[in-house]
């Protein structure tokens, strides 16, 4: 298992990793299995999306912060940041990608994307890639 280290720089924020696991996909020497990338927290996520059009994760995260704004009186949770909680659960924490002739297999259009929704911080990524 590899970690990568991210830091964030907003609350909110999309930070492509497709890089970061592909270049651990390399360091294993595995050229055909999986890779599975894993975030240790509770209130960041992580999601595959559009790389191409920088607009595309703007509007991802405008969407999430008009659906889930950051306070709401009806939130119960003392540390105040429910909103990230939340928004972690809906992009998930971990993704599964195919590994074939040491590529990932990815569309033409697609990234991975390290979610940040209590930012800025310092975080873990956990990445696995086995045959
Ligand atoms: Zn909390």
């Amino acid at each position: 298992m590899q970690t990568i280290t991210i830091k964030s720089h907003q609350r909110n924020e999309l930070i492509d990793v497709t890089s970061q696991i592909s270049e651990a996909v390399s360091q294993s020497g595995i050229t055909d299995g999986l890779v599975v990338a894993f975030v240790p927290h509770t209130t960041a996520g992580i999601t595959i999306n559009e790389n191409a059009d920088p607009s595309v994760v703007h509007d991802i995260l405008y969407c999430l912060e008009k659906l889930i704004p950051h306070s709401q009186r009806a939130f119960q949770h003392s540390e105040g940041n429910s909103d990230s909680h939340i928004k972690a659960s809906l992009t998930g924490s971990s993704i599964t990608v195919m590994v074939e002739n040491s590529q990932l297999v990815l569309g033409t259009w697609q990234g991975i994307y390290f979610c940040e929704f209590d930012g800025p911080r310092t975080r873990r990524l956990m990445v696995k890639v086995s045959k």
